[in-house]
């Protein structure tokens, strides 16, 4: 295991770098501040970034080149990761299609659909979105309900998903839907639905941060041709697996890149509020630690993927610590920063370094969202530790 990173990787960090210097338009956070900004601004925002990065040829970086990739590295994904952080860039928008849809019809997709789908991912022309979770199936995905009857060259779609991430603002949705009600895991199958086809109906949720980045989808017989169908009947489980592989890829170093700034911000912040005292400093010393134990765990885990090795439990151990760690430090923030770290960004009094309140309040949804703590424990419970289990 070697934790030193390579000429190669060292030399695409520094290229990478200097493009950020140059591309990345630092007054962006201050329009996003401006109250009077809508939601469409932000996507705006958002999209022409994706735009810069796909021309700069930072898009789908681990992807083969002939899909418009450039056969990175899992180690140059990660430096990419960390790198976008560093930089302060703003959000990816295509980020469901490029990190989860986009290697699934890489490696399930037919050609046709590669061609199709693959450009307007990439150029942000197509905003994607997720459709998996349901009202009764979450953590316990496989007993989704959502149906899909072949009705000649159709698919006609009955049913509703929910906590769809970017549902209201996406052009389209990949649906893992019920083609035989028989077959538990086999008869799920792997569905891309325009979310303009009439019978699909989107209804924004409205967060407890104001925003409503996610929302439900309804579908009332709405008719899909049978070529949106990725892969084959019954396969969309197995497909379903390869995205999730995915979702939980190595980030701990974006992360722990993120929470070394974040607390440089606290620490500053801190001292502004007169919390200087001993206590304060154990608190923040504690959580420097702790982001210290997060960045070895994502670098152990860079070191195997760099030899070759597929990510086992430790991708559930990154991310159990990642997002309780992420509570913890919040909850500090809030309580070091007293009422003022409880303003949200659109206040004017709130401080301008970090959106405190935000951060704090979105940190409730991160032990829920691509698997629950509790459902890593039980990964990790089996897989790492071999711990007898019930029945
Ligand atoms: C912010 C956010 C964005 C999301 N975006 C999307 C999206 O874009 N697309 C999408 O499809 N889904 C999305 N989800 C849904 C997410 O995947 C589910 O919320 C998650 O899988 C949990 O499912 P659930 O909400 O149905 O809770 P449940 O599965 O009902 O779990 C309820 C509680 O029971 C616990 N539990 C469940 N099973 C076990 C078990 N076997 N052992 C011990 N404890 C257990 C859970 O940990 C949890 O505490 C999003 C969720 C959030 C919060």
């Amino acid at each position: 295991m070697d934790l030193h990173l390579s000429e190669r990787h060292l030399r695409f960090r520094d290229e990478l770098r200097a493009w950020l210097e140059k591309n990345v338009v630092r007054p962006w956070r201050e329009e996003l501040r401006d109250p009077t900004a809508s939601e469409d601004s932000l996507i705006e925002l958002r999209r022409a970034w994706q735009k810069k990065l796909h021309a700069g040829g930072y898009l789908g970086l681990d992807w083969p080149k002939e899909w418009g990739g450039r056969g990175a590295t899992a180690v140059e994904k990660s430096i990419f990761e960390a790198e976008l952080v560093r930089a302060d860039a703003p959000p990816i928008l295509n980020f469901l299609g490029l990190s989860l849809l986009g290697p699934a019809l890489i490696h399930h997709g037919s050609e046709e659909q590669r061609r199709r789908f693959i450009p307007p991912m990439l150029s942000a022309d197509e905003i994607w979105c997720q459709g998996f979770s349901e009202p009764g199936a979450g953590s316990d995905l496989a007993s989704l309900k959502t149906a899909a009857r072949l009705e000649g060259d159709e698919f006609v779609v009955n049913g509703q998903k929910v906590w769809t991430t970017y549902g209201p603002w996406a052009d389209w949705i990949f649906v893992l839907a019920r083609t035989d009600a028989k077959n538990r895991y086999g008869g799920i199958s792997f569905i891309l639905v325009e979310l303009r086809t009439p019978g699909v109906t989107v209804r924004p949720l409205r967060q407890i941060t104001g925003e409503s980045e996610f929302g439900e989808v309804f579908f009332e017989d709405a008719r899909v041709p049978r070529a949106n169908l990725v892969g084959q009947i019954g396969e969309g489980w197995k497909i379903a697996m390869t995205v999730l592989a995915y979702e939980r890829g190595a980030t701990a170093l974006a992360y722990s890149t993120r929470y070394s700034r974040d607390l440089a911000a606290l620490a500053h912040a801190c001292r502004e509020v007169g919390r200087t005292g001993p206590a304060v400093r154990e608190k923040l010393a504690r959580l420097v630690v702790e982001n210290e134990v997060m960045r070895a765990n994502g670098v152990r885990m860079l070191a195997n993927l760099a030899d070759g090795k597929i990510p086992g439990p430790e991708a559930s151990m990154e991310k159990l610590f990642w997002s309780e760690f992420d509570k913890r430090f919040r909850d500090t923030a809030i309580d070091l920063l007293g009422p003022g770290g409880l303003l949200l960004r659109s206040c004017s009094e709130a401080r301008p370094e970090v959106d405190w309140a935000r951060e704090f309040l979105w940190s409730r949804a991160e032990t829920i969202f691509s698997g629950s703590s509790e459902v890593q424990r039980n990964i990790l419970a089996k897989r790492a530790l071999s711990l007898p289990q019930e029945g």
